[in-house]
């Protein structure tokens, strides 16, 4: 076996089982990885110098593929069902020698890196990928240890991506030829059959979404997070495609993350060390920060570029609408490093809603609060998914259900006490539709949403006038800067008032059937925030 660069004294791949491996390219640059996908044939480079690459049949997470295994440690303590998985402990233990089989007499790219900003948290990981790309995401997307603490790096978690293995179902245990599997015992990740490189960020933002608040009694948070000048934070919790990383790439203030935090005693901070974009339809006007961002060192996903040229052309669908960068944290000028802030002042839940019915912004009483963060709502609209063509209501619970290892009631029990602790306002921003549904209305343009976020930010929203709004109760300012007043309150978007009650009742009535889940568990003041499903003050 050939070594190649840069790793600890003592650190070898066969304490990890891969014993026979042709080249072990430990720790290359960004450059040298970028240079060997070059070189392998598996990417392009663009004319901003960014590196392209397809991630083959996957191009998004595959949650049906997601298990865990089940033993001891997580028998009791783990939330099963469709979410997390159960896998067995022998089958695990198995198909990892079946993924180092696949490895030898190949070569692999080892990176050494770490999650948790905050140094009381820290994570170490040892990523082992098949391909270089991979690597470069690993590198872009977790912290980044220093020369000397890779000279003396010590793994506390092993993931091994091996993109290129496909499972037997029937031997393997697995649904399919994909699969990713996290080993609590082991404080092993194991991915395969699948390039998409969202698998890995995710695989260790869940081993943390179990860890944190399961034994070190931290919040662990799908939020972005930035921080003005005056040190106050900010954190956006919202599912996929709400908005974290676009409304937290803010010029005006600086960037502590866009995907996942954690909420320790006095403070919060990024588990990552980088930011995984969507690419679809980016504009420099629109998104500068994140324009600007995709430059030597980027990791470019599944884009297509404009005939006979290496631009990229954002408006092309025909791979995914998912196209992604992932960059390293730095990449965006006013990046905060180390990720670290103060305990959020202000917290916003993202919706983009595509009813058109919840308000552009409203603020949350502690008790709505509570009910939203537990509902996390959200809609899918037709195109994303094979098979929809009507919006869809999504709820996940906390934001973030389908990373969630824990029941989420732990989460929302530790948010609860954080938010009574700390005095904190909380906004619900629709991202979504005004003016009507999906197809009837338009979605809320982008600088209204930033303006809204601002005004709140300054305290510009503290001595305003609020009205309340029909069915879900909630506190809507009547004016705003930089806002049009009228696109205020959804109701009045709409030119059919009576379609827009209709439509209202429907989604009240949609949060009530999520929530009867969750009722047992919820108190009083939550249970009264839920909205009513027949408009009484409309
Ligand atoms: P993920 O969890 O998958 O990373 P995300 O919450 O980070 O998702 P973004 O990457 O910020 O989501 O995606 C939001 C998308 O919606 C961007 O492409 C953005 O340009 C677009 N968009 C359009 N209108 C708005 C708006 N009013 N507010 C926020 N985003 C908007
Ligand atoms: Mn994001």
């Amino acid at each position: 076996m050939t070594e190649i660069g840069l790793k600890a004294e003592n650190a070898t791949l066969a304490e990890i089982g891969l014993k026979n491996v042709a080249t072990a390219f430990w720790n290359l640059t960004p450059a040298e990885l970028v240079e060997e996908t070059l070189l392998r044939g598996e990417g392009l480079l663009t004319d901003t110098g960014a590196l392209a690459v397809d991630t083959g049949e996957f191009t998004g997470r595959s949650p049906k593929d997601k298990f865990i295994v089940c033993d001891k440690n997580t028998e009791n303590s783990v939330w099963w069902g469709d979410v997390n998985i159960k896998f067995d402990a022998d089958k695990f233990d198995k198909l990892y020698n079946r993924i180092t089989a696949y490895l030898s007499g190949r070569e692999v790219y080892v990176r050494d890196a770490y999650a948790c900003a905050d140094p009381e948290f820290r994570t170490n990981i040892r990523v082992v990928t098949e391909f270089p790309w991979s690597n470069l995401f690993a590198n872009n997307l977790f912290l980044r240890p220093t020369k000397a603490e890779i000279l003396t790096f010590d793994p506390d978690w092993v993931i091994l991506n091996a993109p290129g293995f496909m499972a037997d179902p029937e031997i393997d245990g697995t649904r399919q030829h994909n699969f990713a599997v996290i080993n609590f015992t082991k404080k092993i990740i194991i991915i395969g059959g699948t390039g998409y490189t969202g698998e890995i960020k995710k695989g260790i933002f869940s081993v943390l979404n179990y860890v944190l608040p399961h034994e070190k009694n931290v919040l662990s948070m799908h939020c972005s997070s930035n921080i003005g000048k005056k040190g106050d934070t900010a954190i956006f919790f919202g599912l996929s495609g709400t908005g974290k990383t676009t409304l937290s790439a803010d010029p005006e203030r600086g960037l502590i993350g866009d995907d996942e935090h954690g909420w320790a005693k006095d403070r919060i901070f990024n588990f990552e060390g980088g930011c995984y974009a969507k690419c679809i339809d980016l504009t420099k006007e629109k998104e500068p920060q994140i324009y600007s961002a995709i430059k030597a060192g980027a990791l470019l996903e599944n884009i297509e570029f404009i005939e006979d040229t290496r631009t990229v052309d954002y408006s092309d669908t025909s791979k995914t609408e998912n196209t992604r960068v992932a960059y390293p944290i730095n990449h965006i000028d006013n990046a905060v490093e180390p990720s670290i802030g103060s305990t959020p002042k202000n917290i916003f839940f993202l919706t983009a809603d595509a009813f058109g019915v919840i308000p552009p912004i409203s603020k949350l009483t502690p008790g709505q609060a509570m009910y939203h963060f537990i509902s996390g709502y959200t809609a899918k609209v037709a195109g994303t998914e094979v098979g929809i063509t009507e919006p869809q209501t999504t709820f996940s619970a906390c934001f973030g259900k389908a990373f969630l290892p824990l029941h989420p009631t732990k989460y929302a029990d530790l948010l609860g006490k954080k938010m009574k602790e700390s005095n904190v306002n909380v906004w619900l921003i629709n991202t979504g539709w005004s003016g009507g549904p999906y197809g009837v209305g338009e979605r809320i343009k982008l600088k209204y949403t930033r303006a809204m976020i601002s005004a709140a930010l300054n305290g510009e929203l503290d001595n305003v006038e609020y009205a309340q709004t029909p069915f879900f109760k909630l506190a809507i300012p009547k004016t705003c800067p930089n806002v049009p007043d009228e696109i205020l309150n959804a109701r009045d978007t709409w030119k059919d008032k009576a379609a827009f009650d209709a439509k209202a009742a429907q989604l009240a009535g949609a949060f009530a059937k999520n929530f009867q889940q969750y009722a047992d568990n919820a108190s009083e003041e939550i249970l009264a925030a839920a909205p009513q499903v027949s408009s009484v003050n409309a």
